[in-house]
C-alpha cells in the first residue's frame, strides 16, 4: 500500500533532527543513528560477485555525527552533509520514514 506523503518541515533540535510530514507525521532521528543508517553503497556494502553483502565497517570519528546541512533531492530524498566531509548518502523520504518507526 503506498502512502503518498512529502517532507513539509526539517528542523534540528538538540542532536536530533525532526522530520515533519505532509500526512501529518513526525519523526526524529539521532545524527549518530541517521549517520549509521547511511544508505550509501560506501557505508552499507554492495553484494559481491556471490550475492554476499559485505558490510564494510567505516571508522566514524565524532565529526561523522556532525549533521552540516541537508538538502532535498528530486522532491524524494534528503542527502546530508556530515562534519567529516561524507555526503553521498541519498535517503528516500520513503526509507527515512521506515527508519523512523
Ligand atoms: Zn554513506
Amino acid at each position: 500500500m503506498d502512502k503518498t506523503f512529502s517532507l513539509t518541515n526539517a528542523a534540528v533540535m538538540g542532536n536530533q533532527l525532526a522530520l515533519a510530514w505532509s500526512d501529518g507525521e513526525e519523526n526524529y532521528y539521532t545524527f549518530e543513528a541517521l549517520r549509521r543508517a547511511c544508505p550509501c553503497a560506501n557505508c552499507q556494502g554492495e553484494p559481491d560477485a556471490l550475492g554476499r553483502v559485505v558490510r564494510p565497517n567505516p571508522t566514524l570519528g565524532p565529526k561523522a555525527f556532525d549533521l552540516i546541512s541537508w538538502e532535498t533531492v528530486g522532491g524524494y530524498a534528503l542527502q546530508f552533509r556530515w562534519g567529516d566531509g561524507h555526503s553521498t548518502g541519498l535517503y528516500s523520504y520513503q526509507y527515512l520514514r521506515n527508519l523512523g518507526d
